[in-house]
């Protein structure tokens, strides 16, 4: 504006023939900027929405410290985190590790493929040390048909009476290094292929990825305590991995179906897991619940850094850091730090406290 009056003072001196085109091209311009100035009134009477609360400076500090942003949708978050995993998992990194399926007659060929397809997405996708053998997956009805598998597809005497004794105590599947197991018999007691399809769906990933957990970490592993490495960021990265392995595969929809389950689960778990900061849930024991908790937090782990920075926190336990200063070279940032984020958005994620 400024600029346009001194120009029409200069025009005073200019005779009249010339000054006429130029004063009317300035009106022009006056009487525009005047109907953009009204508009900008009008605005500016409309009532304004009430605003946010503004966050506080110290919890805005900790996203910028690590050039974060902080999610304002849980849709943001699974689509970042499913990006990230199918973006990792795009790359074949062990073309030869054999996957085998031993399942008992009876066994509903359903799972049989589900655990073939899935273990095998995993073991091939993602980075560890190389198994020295077949990866062997057993479906089994009962402990004896189990005992006698294990000690026909190579494994020791010891190893085969202890699992077979155990049979995942109970629970439908269970992971280790060497083999993983599908108890058929609690399976189908349960119905769970029906009644559970989400969660039958995630366990061929989800058993895998302890396997590659395992072989990172060792000996620093979670157990039943998480005194070392706490069951939320056991159990969680698992049933993340296998979640997407399974959305990926078909299996069960990610968005739609395997992350409303987890919700579903946090929803009608014991109080104390919704009480309870995320830094809290350390112990797997059917009271305190690392699952679902676990599942939020590695989705948004994810979300924020990608698979192989999550990774490579078992790397480093590997290397005999704790996990406050595995999870630091993992993934570059402090654990402390991290469950901050992470109370500031659950929420937002579908997994408010109560
Ligand atoms: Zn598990």
């Amino acid at each position: 504006m400024s600029e346009l009056i001194a120009d029409f003072y200069r025009m005073r001196d200019m005779n009249l023939r010339r000054r006429l085109p130029i004063f009317a091209a300035v009106l022009m311009l006056v009487l525009a900027v005047g109907c953009t100035n009204n508009k900008a009134t009008a605005t500016a009477n409309t009532p304004s929405p009430t605003p946010s609360p503004t966050p506080s400076p110290t919890r805005t500090a900790i996203w910028e410290k690590y050039d974060l942003t902080k999610p304002t949708s849980a849709d943001v978050v699974s689509k970042a985190a499913t990006d990230n995993f199918k973006s990792y998992t795009l790359t074949i990194r062990n073309t030869d590790q054999e996957i085998k399926v031993i399942a008992q007659t009876g066994v509903d060929p359903t799972l049989i493929s589900w655990v073939k397809d899935g273990a095998t997405y995993v073991a091939r996708r993602f980075a560890y040390p190389k198994l020295m053998r077949p990866f062997v997956n057993f479906i089994a009805i009962d402990q004896t048909w189990l005992e006698s598998s294990y000690l026909a597809e190579g494994y020791a005497a010891d190893f085969a009476k202890k699992s077979a004794g155990n049979f995942c105590g109970g629970a439908p599947a269970c992971g280790g290094s060497t083999t993983n197991l599908w108890n058929y018999s609690s399976i189908q007691q349960n119905n769970s292929m029906v009644t559970n399809k989400s969660g039958m769906a995630q366990t061929p990933g989800h058993e895998f990825f302890h396997a590659i957990q395992e072989r990172l970490a060792a000996p620093n592993l979670a157990g039943p305590t998480g005194d070392k490495v706490p069951n939320w960021f056991w159990e969680g990265p698992a049933t993340f991995v296998g979640q997407e392995t399974a959305g990926v595969l078909d299996f069960t929809d990610y968005l739609t179906v395997g992350r409303p389950s987890m919700i579903k689960r946090y929803k009608n778990g014991a109080p104390i897991n919704r009480t309870a900061n995320l830094s809290e849930i350390k112990a797997n024991d059917k009271i305190i619940d690392p699952y679902a908790i676990g599942f939020a937090a590695t989705e948004f782990l994810v979300a924020q850094v990608g698979v192989e920075k999550m990774l490579n926190v078992y790397v480093a336990l590997g290397q005999g850091k704790t996990f406050d200063l595995a999870f630091k070279q993992g993934t570059g940032i402090e654990l402390a730090d991290f469950y901050s984020m992470f109370e500031e958005v659950r929420a937002t994620l579908g997994f408010a406290k109560d």
